[in-house]
């Protein structure tokens, strides 16, 4: 098949109906952001509201802010916003902690659920929290609990009468292989097994129906294609059906049936809201919304459609204009199985990545040799495929790579 050429592309985005929403992105020009699947790019609207937040809110309402500027129902009105984005009911979502902090919470909610049963399962090379999560579960249980993660294929012959969840991600931080959640609760719970799923890589990237799949708990990021901000707060997804008999472990106040009653002893809230700990982070909640917002303007079907297709022209292009140069595509080439991000393997993909940098290619780079591409149909767009593949094809023709800066390993990566 032969690649579009930069005209052909240029008539996609011209007739794309998500076009609009990239104008709501602060971006500066010539800049390829293939890396909002990491961090998501700064919406437009972001910064006026958190002044606002900050000067108007905080600034004169002071603690009156939290009944009048409605800070103590944020975690609730925003987590319905998400629900609406994956097929949960209003009540089913909150925003609260972290990502690794909710995986705990759900993780430990799940257990309780489950009082008979020891295993908790999932995939080897799962995202490193979701391991080490469940591996602080285990240590701290004296005993009680086990951690097995087997390899991705192995994961549904493992369920059975020990395993009390199955902690899976969606859609796989490094190759976005993506799962069928359907299909995999559906086999959990024929051995009454409960899921997790960590939806990091799903919010806002491809169509999710938590309620559709059955799903038990679920778990995501604000930061990444929800656009939220860095270190905005997380969600965590707890089905109607399991909210009053899940124990909240982490059991803050906030969580509490009567915070403001102040009573010795706790009492879970009735709804999702036990699964809130402490008090909400007001200014991250206000930037997260910001995106959630944006997001909730647009039709995830065609989100998906244009991930798709974007997915599909930059392996196209690699391929063409990248062939014989060491890369090796460790995404699914189907894109029915793959999420939003493309990821292929190369023995230089740390260097490649660094010089990208300095070319105005943003991409990452995941140990030990993958080069990652996140596609945000929010605000990229089909000519920034066939350009960022040139650029990547310009650093392998001229070693632009092959440079001692390049070398060094940075904090983040
Ligand atoms: C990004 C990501 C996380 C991040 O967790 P934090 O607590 O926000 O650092 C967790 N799980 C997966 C699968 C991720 O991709």
């Amino acid at each position: 098949m032969t690649v579009p050429t930069r005209d052909a592309a240029a008539a996609l985005d011209a007739a794309d109906p998500l076009r609009r929403l990239r104008d709501a992105f602060a971006l500066r020009e010539g800049l390829m952001y293939l890396d909002g699947n990491s961090l998501g790019a700064l919406p437009r609207a972001t910064a006026a509201r958190i002044a606002d937040t900050v000067t108007r809110e905080w600034g004169e309402g002071l603690i009156t802010s939290w009944v009048d500027a409605d800070w103590v129902g944020a975690p609730r009105r925003i987590g319905d916003k998400i629900a609406r984005l994956l097929g949960a009911t209003p009540g089913e979502v909150i925003v609260a902690d972290s990502t690794s902090v909710n995986l705990f919470k759900a993780l430990t909610a799940a257990l309780s659920l489950r009082p008979g049963r020891s295993v908790i399962l999932s995939e080897r090379g799962n995202f490193p929290t979701d391991l080490y999560m469940m591996q602080g579960i285990a240590a701290f249980s004296g005993g009680r609990i086990r951690v097995e993660a087997v390899d991705a294929d192995a994961v549904l012959d493992r369920l059975g009468d020990d395993v009390a969840v199955l902690l899976l991600t969606q859609v796989h931080y490094k190759s976005g292989r993506m799962r069928d959640m359907a299909a995999v609760t559906r086999r959990a719970h024929e051995r009454g097994v409960l899921t997790v799923w960590d939806l990091s890589h799903s919010a806002g990237a491809v169509p999710v129906d938590l309620n559709g799949a059955g799903a038990d708990f679920a778990v995501g990021c604000g930061y990444k294609f929800l656009n939220g901000g860095p270190g905005a707060p997380a969600f965590v997804y707890v089905a109607a059906r399991h909210q009053g008999a899940a124990v909240p472990v982490l059991s803050g106040w906030f969580g509490h049936a009567a915070p403001f009653a102040f009573e010795d002893d706790y009492r879970p809230a009735a709804g999702i809201e036990r699964f809130l700990c402490g008090t909400p982070p007001v200014l991250g909640l206000a930037a997260l919304e910001c995106g959630v917002d944006l997001m909730a303007q647009a039709d995830m079907g065609e989100v998906r459609a244009k991930s798709v297709a974007l997915g599909d022209l930059f392996v196209q292009a690699m391929d063409a204009r990248c062939a014989g140069m060491g890369f090796t595509l460790v995404s699914p080439r189907d894109a029915r199985s793959r999420g939003s991000h493309v990821s292929y393997a190369h023995a230089h993909g740390y260097e490649i990545i660094q010089a990208a940098k300095a070319r105005g290619l943003i991409g990452d780079f995941r140990a030990p040799d993958i080069l990652r591409f996140g596609l945000t149909p929010l605000y990229l767009r089909h000519v920034d495929m066939l350009d960022a593949v040139e650029v990547i094809r310009d650093i392998c023709v001229t070693r632009a790579w092959d440079r001692p800066e390049y070398r060094e390993r940075a904090a983040v990566t």
